[in-house]
């Protein structure tokens, strides 16, 4: 099965590493990198500083340093309130079309910088599930899986609460995510919205997108995508693949800065039918009227509340402007070979410590970061930060090894499996020591 248009390419990398050594290998990879360029336009990263979280927060790129200030100085400090008269408002459609066009394939209109990612998928997921309701009573379940993020479920768990809806629960391997046999068993008749990452954010499980939203779809269910993970690593095709609604991060792989705000998209024919709950100025047909009640904007508009944040949404644009010159292909190329070659290292250095790569080995089933289990990855990881190295860590005993591919290298890879290596024999030692 051929999903999401990517390829087998870079099977065969072991037999290859056998025969060479590792590093004469990453040097070789960063020669061939036709990315390698954009490395070098991060903050940061001509240091011997190991940054394994471009996954959690991108770094910096070196371009938005100027950009923001130039927005300080000329726009907010030159303009002040005028700068609200045309460009500020539309810079949040101006970016979520960018978004749509370069990162996941959906037609202008439809995407929009908002708030967090947090309160637009309670945004989105309460206007569907209010929307199934009112059109079929019967339709009172919300489908999440229980290693959805954090956040997601907590959200959900509210709407239910607020709506008297049910939460129906997947189990799934922690290895794993849902997969399209067990969305199949739970959706049906009952199923108001089922809500699903993209790429897990634990394991890296990269859902079958175009199959799951086949099967809500077919149940008569609506379909939230978190793509917080895929977002910038992972290709998405929001509009071949129907996708009615979906949400995603733009601090992590767009690199827009510590709590810069999230986008939605929401699929333009579902726009008129939706109605969502936090209904504030800015959402309405004219936000200048100051009219006696609110009367929502037609598209994507109305999915906004309040005063966007500007300031905040200046950083991505260097990055958006990097995967419009590159494109996605190239970029989750890279992606693949940057996590192929982790896997790698982990099984000829860490596997005889007892590590397991908790991520799936299929290229085609994993996103754009790697786990790696064992009970010590707790201590490892807080001594690898002393070092400069920045994996992070997230339970039970994984150290997830997370690989922007825009600003990481494969020396970089080397450099902080090689570290991980010596902090856990050291660990391991020490243990045995005691023990
Ligand atoms: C990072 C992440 C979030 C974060 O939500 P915030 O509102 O930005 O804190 C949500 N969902 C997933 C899947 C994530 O990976």
């Amino acid at each position: 099965m051929a999903r999401h248009g990517t390829t087998r390419a870079h099977r065969g990398t072991g037999a290859q590493l056998t025969m060479d050594s590792l590093l004469a290998y990453a040097r070789r990879q960063d020669r061939a990198d036709g990315l390698a360029h954009l490395r070098t336009r991060f903050v940061g990263a001509d240091t011997e500083l190991v940054y394994f979280d471009g996954n959690s927060l991108g770094r910096p790129p070196v371009a938005a340093i100027e950009r923001v200030e130039r927005f300080m100085r000329e726009e907010w400090g030159g303009r002040l309130i005028r700068g609200w008269d045309e460009s500020w408002l539309q810079l949040p459609y101006e970016i979520g079309d960018r978004i749509g066009r370069a990162v996941i394939e959906a037609k202008a209109g439809q995407t929009v910088i908002g708030d967090s990612t947090t309160v637009l998928l309670y945004k989105l997921a309460r206007a569907a599930v209010d929307a199934q309701v009112a059109r079929d009573p019967q339709r009172r379940e919300i489908v999440v899986d229980r290693d959805n993020f954090p956040t997601d479920r907590y959200v959900l768990e509210g709407i239910a609460h607020e709506t008297g809806c049910r939460l129906r629960w997947i189990d799934v391997d922690l290895e794993r995510g849902v997969t399209p046999e067990q969305l199949a068993e739970v959706a049906g008749p009952h199923t108001a919205l089922v809500v699903v990452n993209h790429v897990s954010y634990r394991s890296a499980y990269l859902a079958d997108a175009p199959e799951l939203t086949r099967i809500a779809h077919d149940a008569g269910a609506l379909i939230l995508w978190d793509l917080c993970h895929s977002a910038g690593s992972v290709p998405v095709h929001a509009d071949r693949w129907e996708f009615d609604l979906a949400v995603g991060c733009t601090y992590k792989y767009l690199n827009g800065g510590p709590g810069s705000p999230a986008f939605a998209y929401v699929r333009d024919d579902l726009q008129q039918a939706l109605r969502q709950p936090i209904q504030g100025w800015f959402g309405t047909a004219d936000l200048f009227a100051m009219g006696p009640e609110y009367v929502p904007a037609p598209g994507i508009r109305r999915f906004v509340s309040g005063t966007s944040p500007i300031t905040a949404m200046i950083a991505m644009q260097e990055t958006l402007a990097m995967i419009e010159d590159v494109g996605m292909a190239a970029i989750r190329a890279k992606s693949i070979a940057l996590t192929e070659y982790a896997i790698e290292l982990a099984d000829q250095w860490l596997a005889p410590l007892g590590v397991v790569v908790g991520s799936p080995r299929d290229a085609e089933e994993r996103g754009g970061h790697v786990i790696l289990q064992h009970d010590a990855m707790r201590e490892v990881t807080a001594r690898l930060w002393q070092r400069d190295v920045i994996p992070d860590y997230r339970d039970v005993g994984g150290l997830r090894v997370g690989l922007a591919p825009l600003s990481t290298s494969f020396e970089e890879v080397h450099r902080g499996l090689d570290a991980t290596r010596e902090v856990l024999r050291e660990v391991l030692a020490e243990r045995a020591g005691l023990g």
